[in-house]
């Protein structure tokens, strides 16, 4: 009896090392059993992140800004200066989950230059949850992405918003709209301010007109991987609610 006690541990112990218990880290790959850490908050948990990359992920937490969703310290406006500095708002709100730094740059690095386009699921969940956590109150009526130039989907493979975006259409079942296209290249958003990134996107972003007239008075989520100074968000609003009439709202992974 004794000794098929032990046959029996000795089976599993090799059956572990052979087919580890637990899941990969999506992060380092490391195989992990992981535990249900309530410390991890619900955008760190839409992630299969072991212990270690996880408590490397930094979750954006209230208060935020209104309007733009950026953290703020305790006891400062509920909007932020940027967004009090500039008044004329197209974008009727944006949030989002994770301060661009440490894990999260590294995953949205990955994903989007190494191309490893199975992140978008993982990444599509976080969009979710942030859908969840901040717009319970908002119908949407239909999702949207932010476009990049062909040239460069072609040197990419994909555009990792309308890859994120195509998941959460597949899970929540809102209609996913190719609404945008981006018909000229501009210089690199991140090496410019606010205001030059705004005239620089101006002429570079268009709503396609065979899908304007779909869109008339809804409401609507556009979706983008990083919000940077929230120009782009702002242009895309503008070209679709100065045509439609349609309200748009936005979600990002992070800021
Ligand atoms: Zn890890
Ligand atoms: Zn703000």
């Amino acid at each position: 009896m004794k000794r098929l006690t032990i046959t029996k541990a000795l089976f599993k112990t090799v059956a572990n090392l052979l087919f580890p218990v637990g899941e990969a880290c999506i992060h380092c790959a490391r195989v992990e059993n992981r535990k249900n850490d309530p410390n991890l908050g619900p955008y760190t948990k839409c992630l299969k992140l072991c212990q270690r990359c996880a408590t490397h992920m930094k979750p954006i937490r209230a208060p935020i800004c209104h309007q733009c969703g950026r953290q703020m310290d305790r006891n400062s406006h509920s909007i932020c200066f940027d967004c009090r500095r500039i008044p004329n708002r197209y974008v009727e709100a944006s949030r989002s989950a994770f301060q661009y730094e440490g894990v999260t740059k590294d995953l949205l690095t990955v994903y989007k230059f190494r191309g490893r386009e199975s992140l978008a699921r993982p990444l599509a969940l976080v969009i979710e949850q942030v859908i969840h956590e901040h717009y319970r109150n908002v119908r949407f009526d239909g999702l949207l992405y932010v476009p990049i130039h062909p040239s460069r989907q072609y040197e990419r493979g994909f555009n990792q918003a309308e890859l994120i975006a195509l998941e959460v259409s597949k899970r929540t079942k809102l209609p996913l709209f190719h609404a945008l296209e981006k018909t000229s290249h501009t210089i690199k958003q991140s090496k410019l301010g606010r205001n030059e990134r705004l005239h620089s996107l101006q002429d570079a972003i268009r709503l396609k007109e065979s899908i304007a007239t779909h869109l008339e008075n809804k409401t609507l989520l556009l979706i983008d991987d990083i919000y940077t100074t929230g120009a782009t968000g702002e242009v895309c609003a503008k070209s679709i609610r100065d045509v439609t009439g349609a309200k748009v709202y936005m979600a990002t992974i992070a800021r």
